[in-house]
């Protein structure tokens, strides 16, 4: 068992009143380590810590956050194999799909380096004679950060590289089924030579922590990652107080397969876009919309692919599919499983549990034949649980794709350029993908939603500097 894993208040490591352990999915028998549970009284110290720090960190030089971001990502790039290790250990993402992640957030870091440097502005020529006007980005004070348990690196350093590189302070409150990634990459930021305060890191409940963050009016901004519910309360609280709120929330995304695609590759696209990281994705394409000419023939295929799938321990050579990443998820995704069967989806494969070597939260991935109406098709399960929809022709297609309160991603295979570029002008959805699976990989550019999925500015590449700045308009009389 490691040491307890701390929260990091004002510049300290910090033990708190409760400890609770965080769990190895893949092995109940193997828990990842025991870490501090902050509760609002901790938040709020930190809150205070990062109000503190923030006026100092606004004006530090560009050069100095440059090179704090830069150290940051260069450490995570340079321990990639062992965070990845931890990362599969703790949240149950397979070994290379862990380190893939790890290597995305140090490349973020990298990115956002940059940015720091970069931020500039405007000079516009005034309406009056012998006026200048200045526009330019300012930090926006104290950010809180709240994450989910899904891409447990990736989504903290798409929020934290931004804030601080923009000279934003920082609380961060991961989702506890992941406390100890937070706390390894909280770890790396401490010792960047950031000035006391600017960064905390306070693990604990989402009622207590996430709470507080969320109502304080020290807290200038907050982003939010995680569920359509949660994302509601957040919204509502920080509207109360007028601060600054960015959410992104569930997805039941589509992926239209044209009866012209390369079928191989639009069932590679589909297994891919479904089940992998064991279908825990806002991007994970929950919806196959097939067009008839080709719909049984991907349905036979995409049996035989499902079936294949191998499902074990996160950190085995020739595991695809990982474990579930809690107990209650795996609850949820059963239940809807049953749901699916009840209102008479026929089930093509998987759906059960499985035992393994280990003790953990397997199952088998699941493949449906379902309407557009079963609550299978229309809710997020944010698990590995897929539903193959029949349409007519491309219109029909594109209809159903568009039928779902959500907005996040969306793809099409196609061989069709007509129909590929009509496609992604027509889709709803922030992010589209042709002959891909449903996944916003790139790291430099923006990442988010429409609809139910989103609430404010998109994350990630120069696009962020919209919530992470606020603009001033300055008039000089020269
Ligand atoms: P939750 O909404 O349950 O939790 C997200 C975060 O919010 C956690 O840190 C949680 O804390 C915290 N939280 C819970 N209650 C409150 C509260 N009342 N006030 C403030 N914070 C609170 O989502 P999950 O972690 O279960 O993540 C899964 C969901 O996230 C899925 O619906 C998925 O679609 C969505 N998601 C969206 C993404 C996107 O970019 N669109 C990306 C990844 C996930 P704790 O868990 O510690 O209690």
């Amino acid at each position: 068992m490691q040491n307890t894993f701390r929260n990091y208040i004002n510049g300290r490591w910090e033990t708190g009143v409760t400890t609770a352990t965080s769990e190895n999915p893949s092995d109940l028998a193997s828990p990842v380590g025991d870490y501090v549970r902050g509760d609002r009284e901790q938040a709020e110290l930190a809150i205070r810590a990062a109000a503190e720090a923030a006026p100092s960190w606004a004006f530090t030089t560009p050069q100095r956050r440059a090179d704090a971001l830069d150290q940051i990502g260069s450490e995570i790039l340079a321990r990639k194999d062992e965070l990845g290790e931890l990362l599969a250990r703790e949240e149950g993402k397979p070994l290379p799909e862990s380190v893939g992640e790890v290597a995305r957030a140090g490349n973020i870091f990298k990115f956002f380096a940059g940015e720091a440097l970069r931020t500039g502005g405007e000079k516009v020529a005034s309406v009056r004679p012998g006026v200048e006007v200045d526009i330019t980005r300012e930090p926006v004070g104290v950010v809180g950060i709240i994450a989910p348990w899904n891409f447990p690196f990736a989504i903290p350093a798409w929020k934290i590289a931004p804030a601080l590189a923009y000279g934003n302070t920082v609380v961060f409150k991961p989702a506890e089924l992941v406390p100890a990634c937070g706390w390894a990459l909280s770890e790396i930021i401490s010792r960047a030579g950031l000035p006391a305060g600017a960064f905390n890191l306070v693990n604990g409940s989402g009622r207590q922590v996430g709470q507080a963050i969320v109502e304080s009016r020290l807290v200038d901004a907050v982003t939010f990652t995680g569920s359509e519910a949660t994302g509601a309360q957040v919204l509502k609280a920080t509207a109360e107080r007028g601060a600054k709120v960015q959410l992104e929330m569930g997805g039941k995304n589509p992926l239209v397969v044209l009866a012209d695609a390369d079928l191989d590759q639009a069932v590679e696209c589909a297994v891919q876009g479904a089940f992998y990281s064991t279908g825990q994705r806002c991007t994970a394409s929950s919806r196959l919309i097939v067009e008839a000419p080709v719909h049984d023939a991907f349905v036979a295929k995409m049996r035989e692919r499902t079936r294949a799938l191998k499902v074990g321990h996160a950190l085995a050579r020739d595991t695809q599919i990982g474990p579930v990443a809690s107990r209650a998820q795996l609850e949820q995704n059963l239940a809807y499983i049953a749901i699916g069967r009840e209102e008479g989806a026929e089930l093509v494969t998987g759906g059960e549990l499985i035992q393994a070597p280990t003790p953990g939260h397997y199952m088998s991935p699941a493949l449906f034949l379902g309407q557009r109406e079963h609550r299978i098709a229309r809710e997020e399960i944010f698990g590995p649980v897929a539903v193959v929809i029949r349409a007519d022709h491309y219109e029909q297609a594109l209809a159903l794709a568009n039928d779902t309160p959500y907005g996040l991603c969306a793809g099409i295979c196609t061989t069709s350029l007509k129909h590929a570029t009509h496609f992604k002008r027509h889709v709803q959805a922030g992010m589209v993908m042709v002959n891909l699976p449903t996944a916003g990989v790139d790291y430099h550019v923006p990442f988010g939603g429409r609809k139910a999925s989103s609430h404010g500015p998109r994350e990630q590449g120069r696009y962020a500097a919209e919530f992470y700045t606020t603009v001033k308009t300055a008039y000089t009389c020269a």
